[in-house]
C-alpha cells in the first residue's frame, strides 16, 4: 500500500477523488436542502390559497357555534379535508374552532403579538404529537365577527421527500467517484508519462554518454523546462569532464618533459666515471629541471584550487598604481638583462577592492611575458586609466594595459592563449621558457573579481593585453 501511495500519480489520483468527493457532498447536501425549501415554499403557497378557501367557507350556526361548510369539495376523501389541519380563535383567544384531523392539538396556543397583522403570518411549529407543520395565520371578520385563523400542514411528506433526494444522490456518489478516480488516474499517467520517459532516458547518461540529451517536446511547459534545465546540467558537465581529460592529458604530457630531461641527464651521468666538476654540473641541470617541475606543479595546484571554488578571495582596499609599480619591480631585472624599457602612465589614480597578491601575479604574468617575448632594448609600455563601461551598468572600471614590441599574437590563437598550456608557436617559444600556464591563472584571477581580460595586436606592431576591472564609485579618486 504504502508503495503504491508513494507514487505521485496515486497521489495525485487520491487527493483529486478526495477533493471531487467534498465537493459533491456538499453540492448534494445543498442540493437537498434548496429542494427542501422549494418544496415548502409551494406548500406555503398552496396554504394561502387554502387560507382564502377556508376563509369563504366558515360561517356561524344560528347557535353562535363557528362551523365549516363541507360541501364545497366534492369528495370526502379530497386531500385538503384529510391533511389540513384548522384552528379559529376569537380575538381574546378563546378557541372557536378546530377540525378533527386537529383534534385536542394546538396550532400555537394563545395568539402571538406578530399574528396582529392583517398579513399572512408564517411560521412552523411542532405538534404534541412530534409532527412538524408549517402553519399560516391571518385576522379577518367572519360574518362581522373578527377571528384569527390558522391553517397548518404537516412537512413530513416534504421532509420525506428531500430526504429521499439526498439517499438518491447519495446511492450516485461512490459511482460518480468512480469515475473521477478513473479520469483522474488517466490524467496523471498522461501528465507525468513524460517525466517517466525522462527518467528513463537520464538512467542510461553516463559519463561515457555524456553528449547524450533529453528530447524537449514542448520548451514551454514545466516538463519541457525541466527538460531544458537538465540539458544544460548535462551540456555543463560534458565540459567539465572534457576539461578535466583535457588537463589531465596535458599536465602528462607536460610532466613527461622535464621528467624525461631528468633521467636522460641522470643516465648520462651514470655511464662513465667523471670528475667532480661533471657532477656538480649534472646535478646542477637535474636541479633546474626539478625547479621547472616544482614551479609548473605549484602552478597547477593555484590553478586546480581556483577552479573547484576552494581559493576564497581575500580582498583588500589598495591603489592600483602601487599595484603596478610593484609589479614592475619584480620583473625590472628580467628587463634590464634584455635592455628593454618598462614605462608606467598613470592617468588616473584608482582604489581598487581585490585580492592584492593574486592581481599581483596577473599582472606580474602579463608583464613577464611582454619582457619574455618582445626583442631586446624594446620598450613595453604599462597604461592605468577609468574607463566607462555602459555595458556594466553605470559603474566605473580602471584597465590596466601592458603594450610591448613584440611579435604580436595572431587573431585566430587570441582567445585559445588564455587555454591551459597553450603555447603559440612552440618553435618561436622555444628559447623561451614557460609552460603555457601564466595566462591561464590571470585569466581566472582577473574574471574572479568580475573583470575580462582581452589582447588585440595594434596597427604598430606587438601585444597589446588588457585586464578592465570594475570599481566601486566611492574608491575612485579622479586625476587629470
Ligand atoms: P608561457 O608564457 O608560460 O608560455 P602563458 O600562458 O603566459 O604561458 O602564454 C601563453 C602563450 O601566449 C605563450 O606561450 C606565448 O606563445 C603567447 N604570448 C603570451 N604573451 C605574449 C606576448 N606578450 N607576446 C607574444 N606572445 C605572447
Amino acid at each position: 500500500m504504502s508503495a503504491w501511495i508513494s507514487k505521485i500519480r496515486n497521489r495525485l489520483t487520491l487527493w483529486y477523488v478526495g477533493i471531487f468527493g467534498l465537493i459533491l457532498f456538499g453540492f448534494v447536501c445543498v442540493a437537498s436542502a434548496l429542494h427542501y425549501l422549494h418544496l415548502q415554499d409551494q406548500l406555503y403557497h398552496a396554504e394561502i390559497q387554502d387560507m382564502e378557501t377556508v376563509e369563504g367557507l366558515l360561517y356561524f350556526e344560528p347557535d353562535g357555534r363557528l362551523s365549516l361548510r363541507q360541501d364545497y369539495f366534492i369528495r370526502e376523501e379530497h386531500r385538503l379535508l384529510l391533511d389540513r389541519l384548522l384552528e379559529v380563535l376569537s380575538m381574546d383567544g378563546n378557541v372557536l374552532f378546530r377540525n378533527s384531523k386537529l383534534g385536542n392539538d394546538s396550532l400555537g396556543g394563545a395568539r402571538t403579538a406578530s399574528e396582529g397583522s392583517a398579513d399572512f403570518f408564517r411560521h412552523s411549529l411542532r405538534l404534541a404529537s412530534g409532527t412538524h407543520v408549517l402553519v399560516l395565520s391571518h385576522i379577518r371578520p367572519v360574518e362581522g365577527r373578527t377571528v384569527l385563523i390558522r391553517v397548518g400542514y404537516s412537512t413530513e411528506p416534504i421532509r420525506k421527500q428531500s430526504i429521499q433526494l439526498f439517499g438518491l444522490l447519495i446511492l450516485v456518489m461512490p459511482f460518480a467517484l468512480l469515475a473521477a478516480g478513473f479520469a483522474g488516474s488517466k490524467v496523471a499517467n498522461k501528465a507525468l508519462d513524460p517525466l517517466s520517459q525522462m527518467a528513463q532516458l537520464t538512467q542510461h547518461i553516463t559519463a561515457h554518454r555524456l553528449n547524450e540529451r533529453i528530447p524537449v517536446s514542448n520548451a514551454d511547459d514545466e516538463l519541457g523546462h525541466m527538460a531544458l534545465v537538465l540539458n544544460d546540467l548535462l551540456e555543463r558537465l560534458e565540459k567539465s569532464f572534457q576539461q578535466l581529460r583535457d588537463f589531465t592529458s596535458d599536465v602528462s604530457h607536460e610532466l613527461r618533459t622535464p621528467l624525461a630531461s631528468i633521467r636522460s641527464i641522470g643516465e648520462v651521468g651514470a655511464q662513465a666515471d667523471y670528475e667532480a666538476k661533471k657532477y656538480r654540473d649534472i646535478i646542477g641541470s637535474m636541479l633546474e629541471e626539478v625547479s621547472r617541475l616544482t614551479g609548473m606543479i605549484d602552478t597547477l595546484l593555484t590553478i586546480a584550487h581556483a577552479e573547484s571554488g576552494v581559493l576564497a578571495l581575500n580582498r583588500s582596499e589598495f591603489s592600483v598604481n602601487e599595484l603596478v609599480q610593484e609589479a614592475v619591480s619584480i620583473v625590472r631585472v628580467l628587463a634590464e638583462d634584455k635592455g628593454q624599457a618598462i614605462l608606467l602612465s598613470v592617468k588616473d589614480e584608482v582604489d581598487l577592492s581585490a585580492d592584492r597578491p593574486f592581481m599581483r601575479m596577473a599582472l606580474v604574468n602579463l608583464i613577464d611575458n611582454a619582457v619574455k617575448y618582445s626583442p631586446e632594448k624594446s620598450e613595453i609600455r604599462i597604461l592605468v586609466e577609468i574607463v566607462q563601461a555602459s555595458a556594466v551598468g553605470d559603474s566605473s572600471m580602471v584597465r590596466i594595459s601592458v603594450a610591448d614590441q613584440g611579435p604580436g599574437i595572431p587573431e585566430d590563437a587570441r582567445e585559445r592563449v588564455f587555454n591551459r598550456f597553450y603555447r603559440l608557436d612552440e618553435s618561436r617559444n622555444s628559447e623561451v621558457q614557460g609552460v603555457g600556464l601564466g595566462l591561464a591563472i590571470t585569466n581566472w584571477a582577473v574574471e574572479a573579481h568580475g573583470g575580462i581580460v582581452s589582447v588585440s595586436s595594434p596597427a604598430n606592431g606587438g601585444s597589446l593585453f588588457s585586464m578592465v576591472l570594475p570599481v566601486t564609485p566611492v574608491n575612485m579618486i579622479a586625476n587629470t
